[in-house]
């Protein structure tokens, strides 16, 4: 099975998720937004496991610290959310935050860096079941509150690029392995610069194979579809093709379709935002304003287009309404979809999520049905298909090709030797 993961970052997230939860398997939280929706959150995340059988990772927020300036606000100070995570989990955190900007796990002493991987993992491994027993507690007793615990714990860890970057990942995990009671499903993290080292596929092997862990979460710098070359493809399905053979189990942490194809090469799951988040870089900068533009989801071009682009596109071709459950009750045609554009932002961005977590499930099963031959004529057939509307569209900026389509079919093609 190919594990569909949702990166739950807002709680605008709850109502696409509460009601597709049928097409997800695992949801990944970041800690702040756990520690700062402690009542809340815990009890929808029992209510969807119990309703769902929907499971959950944590993301290890005192990475957010190691660069950047997104977690302080424009005073400086460290923002609610960011404050909530050090809190709950050490007072070490607090303590450095208020005396230095950044917090990298190359620049503490053993003991620090033991003590925050320690209170990390704690975090991760017991802050829900703590919660759900001390809320359920004053009206009724949780037989068994372990059983809402997450499917792995994430470590924290370092970017790692070059092989040299190993050594604190490596000082991270070994506490790890020592203190967590639940399976470790480490993060590697890489830049697209690392992904060309020859000796590295065989590091990152033994990084974990020495600790005796099989499943990873594998998270490359920039990759937009825009921007990626097919040598950088080319190198992602070697090195999950790598993984795969020596018994361990990697899981996109940002993933476009690209990573969806992946499954035919071993790749187990991929990790999408409700809306975006289907690549990303570590430096992020602090937000100015929140306008999230309303795009929507075409699957035949496995990406988001803005509104008018996605009904022009769709409209020259010919296509037939998307036949999702939201699509399918709610526009009859493309143009009813333009009408809706000018909709409040709340209303039409619950239902481009839900469309989008819907496609990306189906993408999931269809793939996964094929064999890679059947996958690559398929993505062909589209490509060819859509290939002068998308340039040809007025809607659509003259920067951006179908380009990565091709792309990805031939990485594909040359690691699998078909
Ligand atoms: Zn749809």
């Amino acid at each position: 099975m190919f594990e569909a993961t949702l990166r739950y970052n807002s709680n605008s997230d709850k109502h696409p998720v509460a009601t597709s939860g049928e097409s997800l398997d695992s949801l990944l939280i970041p800690g702040k937004m756990l520690a700062a929706n402690s009542k809340a959150l815990p009890t929808n995340l029992r209510n969807w496991y119990d309703s769902y059988n929907l499971e959950y990772y944590i993301q290890p927020t005192l990475f957010d610290f190691r660069v950047g300036d997104n977690f302080r606000d424009s005073s400086g100070s460290v923002r609610t959310w960011h404050w909530d995570y050090a809190t709950e989990v050490d007072r070490l955190l607090e303590e450095l935050l208020a005396k230095q900007d950044n917090v990298d796990a190359t620049d503490l002493s053993a003991n620090q860096l033991r003590q925050l991987t320690i209170s990390s993992v704690e975090f991760q491994e017991s802050f829900v079941p703590n919660q759900l027993e001390a809320e359920t507690g004053k009206y009724e007793s949780i037989s068994d509150p372990e059983k809402y615990s997450p499917k792995a714990v994430i470590p924290w860890f370092q970017q790692i690029r070059d092989g040299r970057d190993l050594k604190v990942n490596e000082d991270i995990l070994d506490v790890a392995t020592d203190v967590s009671e639940l399976p470790l499903k480490p993060c590697l993290f890489l830049t697209k610069e690392a992904l060309h080292s020859d000796s590295l596929p065989d590091q990152l092997t033994e990084l974990l194979t020495s600790r005796d862990i099989d499943q990873c979460f594998l998270w490359i710098e920039n990759l937009d579809k825009q921007e990626t070359g097919e040598p950088d493809y080319e190198r992602i399905a070697s090195l999950v093709a790598n993984l795969d053979g020596a018994g361990i189990s990697p899981h996109s942490y940002y993933g476009d379709y690209f990573a969806t194809l992946l499954s035919h090469l071993g790749l187990t799951g991929t990790t999408y935002g409700t809306m975006y988040g289907e690549e990303a870089s570590e430096r992020r900068e602090r937000r100015t304003g929140d306008g999230v533009a309303h795009r929507y989801y075409v699957d035949a071009v496995k990406d988001f287009l803005k509104i008018p682009a996605a009904v022009d596109l769709q409209g020259t071709v010919g296509a037939d309404m998307c036949s999702c459950e939201v699509c399918s009750r709610q526009f009859g045609t493309w143009a009813d979809l333009a009408d809706r554009y000018q909709d409040d932002d709340e209303n039409i961005q619950a239902l481009l999520k839900k469309h989008h977590i819907q496609v990306r499930w189906k993408q999931i099963q269809q793939v996964e049905s094929e064999s890679l031959s059947e996958t690559l004529d398929r993505l062909d057939a589209d490509y060819r298909e859509y290939i002068t509307p998308f340039s040809q569209s007025n809607q659509i900026s003259n920067a951006k090709t179908l380009d990565y389509l091709p792309r990805w079919k031939n990485a594909l093609e040359s690691v699998s030797g078909s």
